[in-house]
């Protein structure tokens, strides 16, 4: 890829900025320094420098976004605005959610452009566990711990694999975790008890935890800890 590229990719400014600093003579490849933004970088093998520092080229993103309530889970939408239209990084281009939230609920989302990191946390095969935080419009009871553990019938083939319930004070409010991820599955589970869930927010998947920092609709880089736990 071109010079240029290269460095906006890597988040060191915009294609006009990063053409400032090579004309500045900031920029080495290879250790000679290179003044023409079009010349051509094999990321693999070329040293690239910038003010004396050798980049280090990353080849994935990794952000964690806490899903605001409202907005899709998808690249690009021609009526709704999508998680990726509310993430402002760079570089953009090939990021996308992994799995998938309603539109009404909120919390952890990856973001990256991994895609076989994305294929592994999505693989029935695998049993990812995936915790939501629910709110019911009704109350839980001790034996529905036993049902959500046993498995209800949600009207697909088989019944859910089993998941953990743990009921909190006032009853109506609930963790659970899941290791699938059936279309509207938190919701449908809670259905086939006769309860309605009136709030969803995921608060982990696998070992990444939903950063209590981040405020509804914002994001940050996942740490060097938090990608290598997660693969
Ligand atoms: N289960 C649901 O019903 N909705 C979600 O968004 C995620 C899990």
């Amino acid at each position: 890829m071109r010079l240029d590229k290269y460095l906006t990719n890597q988040g060191i400014g915009s294609r006009s900025q990063v053409k400032a600093l090579i004309k500045s003579k900031k920029v080495f490849v290879n250790n000679v320094l290179e003044n023409k933004p079009e010349r051509h970088i094999d990321e693999n093998n070329d040293i690239v420098s910038l003010d004396g520092v050798n980049l280090e080229y990353n080849k994935f993103y990794y952000y964690m976004l806490n899903k605001p309530p409202g907005v899709l889970t998808a690249v690009k939408d021609n009526n709704y605005k999508t998680v990726m239209d509310i993430m402002d990084v760079t570089p953009k281009e090939g990021l996308f959610p992994v799995g998938r939230l309603d539109k009404d609920t909120e919390g952890l989302l990856l973001i990256t452009n991994d895609g076989e990191l994305s294929h592994n946390l999505l693989s029935p095969k695998k049993h990812v566990n995936k915790t939501y935080y629910v709110e019911l419009n009704g109350e839980l009871i001790d034996s529905d711990i036993d049902l959500f553990a046993k498995g209800l019938d949600i009207g697909e083939k088989n019944i859910t694999k089993p998941a953990k319930l743990e009921i909190l004070s006032g009853r109506n409010r609930a963790y659970i975790t899941i290791t699938e991820g059936k279309y509207h599955q938190v919701k449908r589970m809670f259905q086939a008890i006769g309860l309605t869930v009136t709030f969803l927010k995921r608060i982990s998947m696998g070992s990444l935890i939903l950063d209590k920092n981040l405020k509804s609709g914002g994001y940050r880089k996942l740490t060097e800890e938090e990608i290598s736990n997660l693969k």
